[in-house]
């Protein structure tokens, strides 16, 4: 039998503290041993608080206790995004964590809804998504069990403190066996016939080696940028965002909201993130079409409560490793690629990629088959969020900014003009088993940005026009009546999960 794998992860943001946690978490002693270099100086990223709902199986799935953790990392809960301004000024919608409707007549809810709106019944698509109607009112429950029920048609992601929620995750590993050392990677050495990475050594002089090295160094890609050389693919062309500047501020007595909101500015947009404690903000620019004060100034005139410290500034540059595992390293987080947050799925990624490392596990002498199979899989969620996320930049309808017009009359990946022209000429949505994201996700952004289907199914023509009308103004009913009835998702946190952060002023005005 094999002794145990020799894991060393360099880095500790959520990436390391994932794997790490992951890895303790699941794998026995007898198989893998895990050890989590990592530099305070150096410090982590210190952003990323908006998930989605993939996260709460992740933490399921090593052990996490929700309640728990939701109260040491000061979190909320998440029924989706709005985006305002994003098609056009004075818009807004919200891509839900859940479908629009249920089938109705024989056909998928949307096709009725089209054919609705065809026959000129004007409707509202967002009246008809249960975890839309709950967002928009300020709601929260856990899903019904019940697949019956129309209140069983979401799920739920978190908003958290990103800091808080890694040293949670260090506490859950170290409790299971991840040994930590505290200190700087200064020299890397490989293996003169393998090319593998023999050793790192630490700025104590301490020599460090691993059968398997999962970098997780972030932007700095030490061990698979610099080191192994992997190079690195530019999206900037579709998502030209290079540059955030981010500030915490003041969370105002009031409703706590159970969504992010994404506000389209004249040269990217702005996140806010509702935290039981504080809300989190950023603006994610383009650093061709703003300069970074006159960011910083947009950013910090649309607050809503007082700012909580200088505004700090991030770059990057959008894509990924050609190879996010090369010989014994496997490349985990910031490490391995980099897409703007506007749809929360870096931790996603990072979470997914340590899922996958997990079910292809590795033996010591690493079989090229693991890793070739580890990178098509990584490769092609990078490349499904990245059509993803181009959707909503280039179907737009802004006349007022450069970084508007240039995004609508860029050409983009062929991978997405196909999805695009489907949903346009038949109001199909393509459908695939591996990757982000679901039809309904696909729907909510197409309607949500203006693309409208000329076409639906042929199918949804069976019913009679009047009758699905009635069934749909039902639902409609049904979806606002059982919203009426849930708990504000203030006193639920409240209720379920309180943070010992959160300010007595705002504790005591929960609404
Ligand atoms: C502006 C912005 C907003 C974001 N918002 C979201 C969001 O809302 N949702 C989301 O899912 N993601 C978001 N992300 C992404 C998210 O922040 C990251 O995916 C996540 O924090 C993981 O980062 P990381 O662990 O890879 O890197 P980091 O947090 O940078 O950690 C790197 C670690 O490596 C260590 N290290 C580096 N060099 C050395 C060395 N030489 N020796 C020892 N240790 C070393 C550091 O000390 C640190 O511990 C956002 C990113 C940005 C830039």
């Amino acid at each position: 039998m094999d002794t145990p794998l020799n894991i060393v992860i360099v880095g500790g943001g959520t990436a390391g503290w994932s794997a790490a946690a992951a890895i303790a978490g699941i794998v026995s002693r007898n198989v893998a041993s895990v050890r989590l270099i990592e530099s305070e100086e150096i410090g982590t990223v210190g952003v990323g608080e908006a998930t989605l709902p993939h996260m709460k199986e992740f933490n399921d799935h090593i052990g996490v206790i929700e309640a728990d953790m939701m109260q040491q990392a000061n979190a909320t809960f998440k029924l989706g995004i709005e985006f305002v301004d994003w098609g056009f000024k004075g818009s807004s919608y919200i891509h839900p964590f859940g479908v629009h409707g249920q089938p109705i007549g024989g056909a998928r809810f949307h096709h009725q809804w089209v054919r609705a709106t065809q026959s000129g019944h004007e409707t509202n698509l967002q009246d008809y998504s249960y975890p839309i109607v709950a967002s928009r009112a300020g709601k929260f429950d856990f899903p019904s069990k019940d697949q019956n029920q129309i209140s069983s048609t979401y799920s739920y992601a978190y908003h958290f403190d990103a800091a808080l929620y890694a040293g949670y995750l260090r506490r859950f590993a170290e409790r299971r066996g991840a040994v930590r050392t505290e200190g700087k990677v200064t020299d890397v050495s490989l293996d003169g016939q393998s090319g593998d990475i023999a050793s790192v050594t630490l700025e104590s002089g301490e020599v460090v080696t691993a059968d398997l090295f999962i970098d997780c160094t972030g932007f700095r890609a030490l061990l698979i940028g610099e080191t192994l050389g992997v190079a690195y693919q530019g999206w900037s062309k579709w998502l030209p965002c290079d540059r955030a500047v981010a500030v915490p501020c003041d969370r105002l007595p009031g409703k706590l909201l159970p969504y992010t909101r994404s506000t389209a500015r004249a040269a990217g947009w702005q996140w806010r993130i509702p935290l039981q404690s504080r809300t989190g903000n950023g603006y994610v620019y383009a650093s061709d079409f703003i300069s970074d004060d006159e960011a910083a100034s947009t950013l910090l005139s649309n607050l809503d409560g007082a700012a909580q410290s200088d505004p700090r500034f991030l770059k990057f540059r959008a894509g990924r490793r050609v190879a996010s595992w090369q010989k014994n390293c496997v490349a985990i987080g910031l490490s391995s690629g980099f897409l703007e947050p506007l749809e929360s799925t870096s931790i996603y990624l990072i979470q997914q990629a340590i899922t996958t490392l997990l079910t292809l596990f590795p033996r010591k002498t690493v079989d090229p088959a693991l890793r070739a199979e580890f990178n098509r899989r990584v490769d092609l969620e990078y490349d499904r969020v990245r059509d993803f996320l181009i959707l909503h930049y280039y179907a737009n309808a802004r006349d007022d900014a450069e970084l508007w017009r240039y995004c609508r009359s860029m050409e983009v990946p062929d991978s997405l003009l196909e999805k695009l022209e489907f949903f346009r000429s038949t109001g199909h949505i393509e459908t695939y088993t591996a990757g982000l994201f679901t039809p309904a996700s696909w729907l909510a952004v197409y309607v949500g940005q203006g693309v409208m289907p000329q076409r639906y199914d042929r199918q949804a023509d069976k019913q009679p026009l009047e009758e699905m009308l009635g069934e749909i103004r039902k639902l409609r009913a049904q979806i606002a009546e059982r919203v009426d009835r849930m708990p504000s998702h203030g006193v639920f946190v409240e209720d379920y999960c309180p943070s010992n952060d959160v300010p007595a002023a705002i504790a005591e005005a929960v609404e």
